[in-house]
């Protein structure tokens, strides 16, 4: 497992990188580091409450393709996610942040309906899990300038929650903690959703998926779509760009999306995925110029 100093140390390796990019957010990539380090610190003193489940259950349908658990069932810990929440939202409103305006309304807003008891925070934690449901239809249209700030404070919130679930179930999963099982799908096996990213390591080029929700890594079929399965070798395919080195973009014209892939066997880089995902966001203009669809949104919910 990575440790929390590595992984920091990392992380400021990559923003080195990010930073360089005028064309990207840096304001909201400032804001993001700012919440990782909120996250990191959540870590420490997150618990997940396991008793009444039963492991072995859990992992059984892994191996057909499925999933342990559906998100809405996961453990979560709400008094964690909570304090975090008002955190987050106290450095998007913080002026010193900058933040875009919108953002900073919005978040605000969200803020004043758990604080006025008009927004049921556990009940919104639960429904981002699944993508959506009532409560995030209904703030969509509440904050128009900035229609996924529920989902995202959501999910950001309850990651180190997500976290300590992942950690759990991806213990029992694979024992020592060795990735070696190839997985036949693209889904991740601990909750069943899509990678926002993969990753080629290792000389033999192992790839390795992401996931878009519990950020579990586990290894998927090296030549196949991960969205549809296809392995039809007229439709996938993939494109890179000078400009972009170490990402290449995998297509697939059996369901017309696209998965970036970062590679950066070649270059004396260490991979820091949620970071390189923005920092490759040309390669989405690109793809979206050729009528690709993006199957997941960043970890980011951008
Ligand atoms: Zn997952
Ligand atoms: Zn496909």
């Amino acid at each position: 497992m990575e440790s929390t100093e590595k992984r920091q140390k990392n992380v400021s390796k990559t923003l080195r990188v990010l930073n360089k990019k005028e064309h990207l957010p840096q304001g909201l990539i400032r804001l993001f580091t700012k919440i990782l380090a909120l996250q990191l610190e959540a870590h420490t003193h997150v618990s997940v409450d396991f008793s009444g489940f039963d492991f072995p259950s859990l992992c059984r349908s892994v191996g057909q393709g499925g999933s342990c658990l559906s998100p809405q069932n996961f453990p979560l810990d709400n008094k964690n996610g909570v304090a975090l929440f008002f955190r987050i939202v106290a450095l998007i409103t913080d002026p010193a942040e900058e933040i875009p305006e919108p953002i900073v309304r919005a978040a605000g807003e969200v803020a004043r309906g758990i604080e006025t008891k008009t927004l049921d925070l556990e009940q919104a934690f639960r429904e981002s899990l699944s993508g959506e449901g009532p409560i995030h239809t209904a703030w969509a249209q509440r904050t128009p300038e900035a229609p996924g700030i529920l989902r995202f404070l959501m999910l950001a919130s309850l990651e180190p929650s997500l976290h300590a679930v992942e950690q759990i179930l991806g213990d029992h999963l694979h024992g020592d903690g060795k990735v070696s099982v190839i997985r036949q799908t693209g889904t991740c096996p601990i909750c069943g959703n899509l990678p926002y990213i993969l990753e080629l390591r290792g000389k033999e080029g192992v790839r390795f998926a992401l996931c878009s929700l519990c950020r579990h890594e586990y290894r998927i079929r090296r030549l196949a779509c991960p969205v549809c399965d296809s392995n039809d070798f007229d439709k996938i395919a993939y494109f890179t760009v000078e400009e972009e080195p170490g990402f290449r973009v995998e297509t697939c014209e059996s369901c017309n999306t696209y998965m970036k892939t970062i590679d950066f066997r070649g270059l004396d880089r260490q991979a820091c995925p949620e970071f390189n995902d923005l920092e490759s966001m040309a390669l989405d203009y690109l793809a979206a110029k050729q009528g690709l669809k993006r199957s997941t949104l960043s970890v980011w919910g951008i």
